[in-house]
């Protein structure tokens, strides 16, 4: 139902825009053609629907930028987050100082991560996950008398974060242009792409072709001069890239024989977007470190953590001066009443049926995808759990993309909101999707029947048509 009292009269918005343009810094945009298009003004949610400040009812099919799993108006959620604002709004994790719930949450996060992972470090999101994760290994080499290993490979269309160093990890154009990165000590190899990557589609040679790239990194590099292996399990931001089933458990052998770490960056992946509670779980993956954030509070308020082995832990925690502090940490490292929002959220997709739900669902999502594959349009449909993506391109034979002259995606998000459906685009070409993990198999209909409507208007422009 809509919810008049978020509804701003055209005067209102008019002002609020003008706000917008002459002053809020926007992440990832474009600054110039922001301040001439001006903000689409969100103000209301309820589970997978938005509401925009002109009323404007949404599907929201991307839960946010693929957090909020847990839906939007989760009354407990909100309680959780009140509760703790009362008791105690803040306390610091300096020191020897804690507080109830960032405690419960380390916990937590050891008991329900991989055996591997038996330390938790909370951050504020996954940016400051990276870096701390980055941070953390310098320290663990220099304590543990290996210095010289610095190097740290990640895959190419990687996304890690825009911190200086999780940047450079990042195998974006975007992200390097202007920022002088990658540094001299990242390096990248080849995405496992099934659609794009030379050895075709053939699980097995791609799974052995990306090995033997991160081999001859390693050779390349010398193994004595590389501390990491940094890789997402599904590349998000690269595009919703699904490498084939036991592409992680190959990578992390070859990094445990390679004598170098192997850090997964479950940001996105984690808390049940990929059908487990983390991606790791489905091939039994023990990694060295995992990076998360996103899901662990669902967006409703920041936080992220850096996990990490027992082995790494004592490395750092053993190598430096006794009593000296491990120089590492931010006024709202484990912030309480972040916390507290994990906790309730974690018990919900555990609890509340929520995890259960995002894999009863998962077939229809896969299927309203895959029907989407014979849409001329459509090159590749990729998809695992509630995570998905359309591939766009002008011809499906060469799998030829769109020039972008003709700013297809702007114009698909700008039809999605027309057809009252929200998702993302990544490049000019790929439409990802990453929808609550609450949603319903009716809400994935209405889903499919709006995102069909928006591939068939963008297909019957004339110069779409001209370009095929
Ligand atoms: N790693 C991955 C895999 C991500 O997808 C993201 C965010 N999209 C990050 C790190 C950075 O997280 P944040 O935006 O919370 O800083």
């Amino acid at each position: 139902a809509a919810d008049h009292a978020n509804i701003a009269t055209p005067e209102q918005h008019a002002a609020l825009a003008g706000l917008d343009r002459a002053h809020l810094i926007h992440p990832v945009a474009p600054w110039r053609r922001h301040e001439e298009r001006g903000p689409t003004v969100l103000s209301s949610g309820h589970g997978v629907w938005l509401q925009d400040a002109q009323g404007r009812e949404l599907l929201d099919a991307f839960a946010g930028l693929w957090c909020v799993n847990v839906g939007y108006g989760q009354e407990s959620v909100v309680q959780a987050a009140v509760e703790q604002m009362r008791r105690l709004p803040y306390a610091t994790g300096y020191f020897h100082f804690a507080s109830e719930p960032a405690i419960r949450l380390a916990a937590k996060l050891v008991e329900i991560t991989p055996a591997s992972l038996t330390r938790a470090y909370l951050t504020l999101g996954g940016s400051e996950s990276v870096d701390a994760a980055v941070r953390f290994i310098v320290q663990y080499y220099n304590n543990t008398g290996r210095p010289a290993k610095k190097h740290f490979i990640a895959l190419e269309r990687g996304y890690h974060g825009s911190s200086s160093t999780g940047a450079g990890l990042t195998a974006l154009p975007v992200f390097h242009r202007g920022f002088d990165l990658p540094l001299a000590t990242q390096h990248h190899i080849p995405s496992p792409n099934p659609y794009r990557h030379e050895s075709g589609s053939d699980a097995a040679a791609l799974i052995a072709a990306s090995v033997a790239s991160l081999r001859a990194k390693v050779a390349q590099l010398g193994a004595e001069n590389v501390a990491a292996f940094f890789c997402e399990p599904v590349q998000g931001s690269g595009g919703v890239i699904v490498p084939p089933r036991g592409w992680l458990k190959a990578m992390a052998d070859a990094a445990r024989e390679l004598d170098i770490l192997f850090v997964v960056d479950e940001v996105i992946t984690g808390f049940g977007r990929t059908g487990t509670m983390f991606a790791c779980d489905a091939e039994g993956v023990q990694p060295d470190l995992m990076t998360l954030a996103k899901g662990l509070t669902s967006g409703y308020v920041p936080m992220g953590a850096t996990m990490m082995s027992e082995r790494v832990y004592a490395g750092i925690a053993d190598g430096a001066p006794a009593g000296q502090p491990i120089g590492h940490g931010a006024t709202y490292s484990a912030h309480p009443v972040s916390a507290a929002v994990a906790l309730e959220v974690i018990r919900l997709y555990e609890e509340g049926g929520i995890l259960a739900n995002a894999q009863r669902v998962a077939a229809r999502f896969a299927a309203g995808l895959a029907a989407l594959r014979s849409h001329p349009l459509v090159g590749d449909v990729r998809c695992v759990g509630l995570l998905g993506a359309l591939e766009l391109v002008s011809d499906k034979a060469s799998k030829r993309g769109f020039d972008p002259a003709l700013g297809l995606a702007d114009r698909l998000f700008a039809l999605g909101y027309q057809h009252g459906l929200v998702f993302r685009s990544f490049g000019d070409h790929v439409l990802g999707f990453a929808p609550a993990l609450t949603i319903t198999e009716a809400e994935l209909d209405v889903l499919f029947v709006r995102l069909c409507r928006v591939l068939d208007d963008a297909l019957a422009a004339p110069d779409v048509r001209a370009a095929m």
